[in-house]
């Protein structure tokens, strides 16, 4: 078994690696560029009913409806925030025109994913790639959507690997909850990415806002894709199975900056195995 400074020195290397791809972290904090589909449910060129014949994706597509009477238990690892070393998780906010996107600096790389895919075919590292957000929820559970699903993206660290994992955080409004500190974080930029391919403000989220979500929550884990173009089917997903509470108000300021819905609409399961991993 790997020791914890093994571990450490390994993510250390990692994070050299990806500050010398400096193109990349330029490329990042300009401001984003259009986007070619988009959440209207009636633009027959670039709305989601498009997508599947645009993009060509296979029959593993995200997201899908968790049905919890099918889902197969077994036994796995928490999800851990890690390197937990500065505090906070530093990056940049912007709005795409279809979705807030928080994008960490690149030395501040960080994963809840780290060693889960140890030894499995998805043997590989992951660092975190961004935060954005879907209202309603994307994933529903028992044919029952939230009103809101935070998407914690891992991305591979070795570019030759086209590899995904997404924790995926479900909410319900109750005004009776206290404020979540994630969505005031992300809230607190708000008049900067309030217009559609702003300039990245930068902002940094407490690493605790973060670990606080996933806790030692039991999670669902099935194979599937991204679920916006270009919908590649290439991801883990880990879906917390805790629903978590936030007010209304915060839920609601984030619904209101698209016109639309933005989750996609729940695609076929087929032939996948939904697992419940109990930590
Ligand atoms: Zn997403």
């Amino acid at each position: 078994m790997t020791s914890s400074v093994e571990k450490t020195m390994l993510r250390s290397l990692a994070s050299s690696a990806t500050a010398a791809m400096a193109p990349l972290a330029r490329a990042a904090s300009r401001a984003p560029a259009a986007q070619p589909w988009s959440w209207d449910p009636k633009d027959t060129v670039g709305g989601p009913s498009t997508w599947h014949a645009t993009y060509c994706p296979g029959h593993a597509q995200s997201p899908i409806d968790i049905v919890k009477g099918d889902a197969v238990a077994v036994a796995g690892p928490a999800l851990r925030l890690v390197p937990p070393t500065s505090g906070s998780v530093s990056g940049s906010v912007a709005n795409t025109g279809n979705q807030i996107v928080l994008t960490p600096d690149a030395d501040a790389k960080t994963s809840i994913v780290d060693g889960l895919f140890r030894g499995s075919p998805d043997d590989a590292t992951f660092s975190l790639a961004n935060i954005h957000f879907h209202t309603p929820a994307e994933h529903a559970v028992d044919g029952v959507l939230a009103d809101l699903e935070v998407h914690v993206v891992h991305q591979a660290d070795n570019p030759d690997v086209d590899r995904f994992a997404v924790v995926g955080l479900l909410f319900n409004a109750d005004d009776s909850a206290p404020e979540s500190p994630l969505l005031s974080a992300i809230l607190s930029a708000s008049e900067e990415y309030a217009e559609p391919l702003s300039e990245p403000t930068p902002l940094a989220v407490d690493a605790a806002a973060i670990t606080e979500l996933v806790g030692d929550s039991p999670y669902y884990a099935y194979p599937g894709s991204l679920t916006t173009p270009p919908l590649t089917e290439a991801v883990s997903w880990l879906v917390i199975a805790n629903i978590h509470k936030a007010p209304a108000w915060q839920i609601e300021q984030l619904t209101q900056i698209f016109p639309y819905p933005t989750n996609r609409p729940v695609q076929p399961v087929n032939d996948r195995v939904v697992n419940i991993v109990t930590p």
